[in-house]
């Protein structure tokens, strides 16, 4: 919901979806593969901002066989869609609720 819009403004400097901040190299800023936004990469870990990561894409299922680059938001929701893709869940919520409490060894 951005409705700040410079006339004149071009593809000059990418605002970073994520944190606000423009960005003047284009280097440091890559689209969201998610939401196709721009936000802060740093491909070397080097100094500057980082507010996202690569999603290596290893599923075959979605013929997918190179890098996904996400915004922090997009990665955090990508990683949880893949957690919950898993076919079983994971061991904090793999517990039965109805387990007797405070048992001692049978
Ligand atoms: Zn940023
Ligand atoms: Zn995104």
């Amino acid at each position: 919901m951005s409705t700040k819009t410079a006339p004149g403004e071009g593809a000059a400097a990418a605002a970073c979806a994520v944190c606000g901040a423009a960005e003047p190299d284009p280097r440091r800023i890559a689209l969201c593969y998610g939401c196709r936004r721009p936000f802060h990469l740093n491909p070397d870990s080097g100094p500057g901002r980082d507010c996202g990561d690569v999603w290596a894409g290893s599923s075959a299922e979605e013929g997918f066989t190179g890098l996904e680059l996400h915004c922090a938001p997009c990665f955090e929701q990508r990683r949880r869609e893949a957690a919950s893709a898993l076919p079983f869940p994971p061991p904090a919520a793999a517990a039965p609720p109805d387990r007797p409490a405070g048992g001692g060894a049978p």
